[in-house]
């Protein structure tokens, strides 16, 4: 479980350059969805060998609210959802009263609270900050969101407190259940592990409140990721759409496997596709569920027709295993766990050297790499690095001139081969005479 940071602060401070300074080497590298819109306020972060989870409160407001309940919610979720927060000041003007009650909030929680002074772009400008230690927190780092300056400094701050990854593989199974409000996520969660379940233990997480539920069935360990809505608590905030977004993605994070929840007589609508491009981007393998089945008028392969209509809409859950149920009746509940079991087997599935390149040479028999300008393609060799998903390294002679259509021809062509329908896997490419990691 990696560490939470939050950026909170009053409008016009620079959060959202900062969030997007910290996060954007990482932005380059994401592939983009097509019809996937994000929010900006959730990335996860890679710094060296470690990642933490960054919130740019900012973005999450109530409507038509004042300040005053913006900032208060904002203060809140920063402290129930981060282990870390950066408390972000201006720079280049005294403190404000706003900034004031930011800081009489953040106090109290007795969470590790920094100040992150912007706008600091130059050395004339960093003497101001002293002022901010009246604000009673005993760092501050002074940064130019905009220039960048400052920037590793706050990095190097939360390093340190991002726990090591255990080494020991753990086979639980993470799960969550991910969809909109009133789709169904509690009554299936309890249909899912209400009458057999034997609970292990309700785990309160670093963060206040939430709450995973450990348990076993038929011999296998789960864990079941909390998101908002599941465990209602009646918070205003919990009503907010990009809060309820937010809870998902970091329980998408968290998850092996995603249960996607969708009402079946209302269909999808563009939230589900925000939330769901980020469990793909994440290459995390998702489960739709439509529940509430009992509710719709069936005649001959409704079903089938069902899942070919949401297939075309989605096409990035083209392969994805659908499952009609409904929490009521708990029909098709039972067939939750063996899809779940499944397609983690899947996820964690390993392959030998030789395996992986028996598959390679019969993908390159069947479709021969496209030249590019006269220059010709070499695929030497392959081999499995890591799971979770399957990821796949390939040695080849140039990798800038392979062809984008070359790899979906290859990755498809693997899936099948062996049997990884319903994951995404990972490829990567390294030219053979390369020294360093790319
Ligand atoms: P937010 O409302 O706190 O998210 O603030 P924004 O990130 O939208 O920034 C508000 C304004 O401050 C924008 O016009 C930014 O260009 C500007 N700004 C942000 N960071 C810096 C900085 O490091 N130096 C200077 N001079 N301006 C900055
Ligand atoms: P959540 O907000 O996604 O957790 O949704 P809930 O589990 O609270 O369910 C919202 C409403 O839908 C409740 O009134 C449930 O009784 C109802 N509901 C949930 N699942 C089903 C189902 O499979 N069939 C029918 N007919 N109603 C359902």
């Amino acid at each position: 479980m990696s560490l939470t940071v939050s950026i909170i602060g009053r409008p016009n401070v620079g959060k959202s350059t900062l969030f997007n300074r910290i996060t954007q080497s990482k932005r380059a590298i994401v592939e983009d969805f097509a019809g996937v819109t994000r929010d900006r306020l959730y990335e996860k972060v890679t710094y060296q060998d470690k990642s933490f989870r960054l919130i740019d409160t900012g973005g999450i407001t109530l409507e038509n609210a004042d300040f005053n309940s913006d900032i208060k919610m904002q203060a809140e979720i920063a402290i129930d959802e981060s282990d870390v927060i950066l408390f972000v000041v201006d720079g280049r003007s005294a403190i404000t009263l706003e900034d004031e009650q930011v800081a009489n909030i953040l106090r109290k929680s007795g969470k590790d609270v920094i100040i992150v002074c912007n706008k600091v772009d130059n050395n004339h400008i960093a003497d101001n900050i002293y002022e901010y230690y009246a604000l009673g927190f005993e760092t501050i780092i002074p940064v130019s969101a905009e220039h960048g300056s400052g920037v590793y400094d706050v990095l190097d701050y939360i390093y340190p407190k991002v726990p090591d990854e255990p080494e020991e593989e753990d086979s639980t199974i993470n799960f969550c259940l991910i969809g909109r409000p009133n789709v169904g996520k509690s009554s299936l969660f309890n249909a899912i592990v209400g009458d057999e379940r034997s609970i292990v233990s309700d785990i309160e997480g670093t963060t206040r409140d939430a709450i995973d539920t450990e348990f076993t069935y038929d011999g296998v360990e789960y864990k079941m990721i909390d998101t908002a809505g599941i465990r209602k608590r009646g918070k205003v905030y919990e009503k907010v759409e990009k809060y309820s977004v937010l809870r998902a993605l970091k329980a998408i994070d968290s998850s092996d496997v995603v249960l996607w929840v969708v009402d079946a007589e209302r269909g999808i609508v563009e939230q589900d596709k925000r939330v769901l491009g980020h469990a793909l981007e994440d290459r995390k393998p998702v489960i739709v569920l439509i529940n509430k089945w009992d509710t719709v008028k069936k005649e001959t392969n409704t079903q089938k027709l069902y899942e070919q209509q949401m297939k075309a809409k989605m096409p990035f859950i083209a392969d994805s295993h659908f499952i009609f149920c409904s929490a009521v009746t708990k029909r098709g509940v039972k067939n939750i766990y063996p899809a779940i079991n499944d397609i983690y087997a899947k996820y964690t599935r390993e392959f030998t050297t030789s395996q992986v390149n028996n598959v390679l040479n019969d993908a390159l028999m069947s479709k021969v790499p496209p030249s590019y300008k006269g220059k010709p393609i070499r695929i030497y060799y392959a081999t499995q690095i890591a799971t979770k998903p399957p990821r796949f390294l390939f040695f080849v002679n140039n990798k800038e001139i392979l062809h984008f259509s070359y790899k979906r021809y290859l990755e498809n062509y693997f899936k099948h081969a062996f049997g990884l329908e319903g994951i995404k896997l990972k490829f990567q490419f390294k030219n053979r005479d390369e020294k360093d990691e790319m």
